[in-house]
């Protein structure tokens, strides 16, 4: 499955907002400028579908993208910025996981962390409460063009043990070579049965 033809349909920012939920849906996590946008541009095919950003921790909707008849990808606002006021955090959160919580189209959601830092207790928490809730993640561990192949595999091992993920089941990534990104395609597809 190719992620092309994608068209931006609407920003949610009330539960009452959302589409009817007729697709596959996956969303994308992340804290701020972890690369979230950078790989769903990748996955895409295009440079600036969703807008790399210059002002992490704006406030942001869940965007919809519409792929062909196929699928919605959801971008969900990044996390964990630390200008953003509690009030505001809090407001986001409720929202993501109200969505998250109640959506009976969503197939998966991509959890990405940055292969260069250690285990974030956001990312931690994250993935426990996707856990708990029996939703599907898969974690993907972006910017791996930035370290060397060893230091890849040592990086990748300190964050799978921290986050309790196993090897088979992440993806190393990069916007920047294209690394990772058929992996990718191939696992979305799986999980959204497309
Ligand atoms: P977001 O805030 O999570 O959407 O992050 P962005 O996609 O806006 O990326 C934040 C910064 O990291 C930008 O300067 C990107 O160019 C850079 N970046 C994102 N992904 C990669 C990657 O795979 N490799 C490299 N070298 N830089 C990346």
């Amino acid at each position: 499955m190719k992620f092309i033809d994608i068209k931006f349909l609407l920003s949610v920012h009330k539960l009452t907002q959302l589409p009817e939920a007729t697709l596959p849906e996956i969303a994308f996590a992340g804290r701020s400028n972890v690369g979230k946008s950078s790989l769903i541009n990748t996955l895409v095919g295009r440079k600036s579908m969703v807008k790399v950003s210059g002002r992490p921790g704006k406030t942001q909707g869940l965007n919809f993208f519409q792929i062909s008849e196929e699928a919605y990808l959801v971008d969900l606002p990044g996390y964990g910025f630390a200008k953003v006021s509690r009030g505001m955090q809090d407001n986001w959160q409720t929202l993501i996981s109200s969505y998250l919580e109640s959506r009976t189209s969503l197939c998966c959601v991509v959890v990405i962390m940055d292969l260069r830092h250690e285990a974030k207790v956001q990312d931690t928490q994250l993935i426990s409460w996707l856990k708990q809730h029996s939703i599907n993640y898969l974690p993907v561990y972006t910017k791996a063009d930035k370290l060397s192949g060893n230091l890849r595999q040592k990086n990748a091992a300190i964050l799978d043990a921290g986050h309790t993920i196993h090897s088979s089941q992440r993806i190393l990534f990069s916007a920047k070579t294209g690394m990772g990104k058929e992996e990718l395609e191939r696992a979305l597809a799986s999980f959204a049965k497309i």
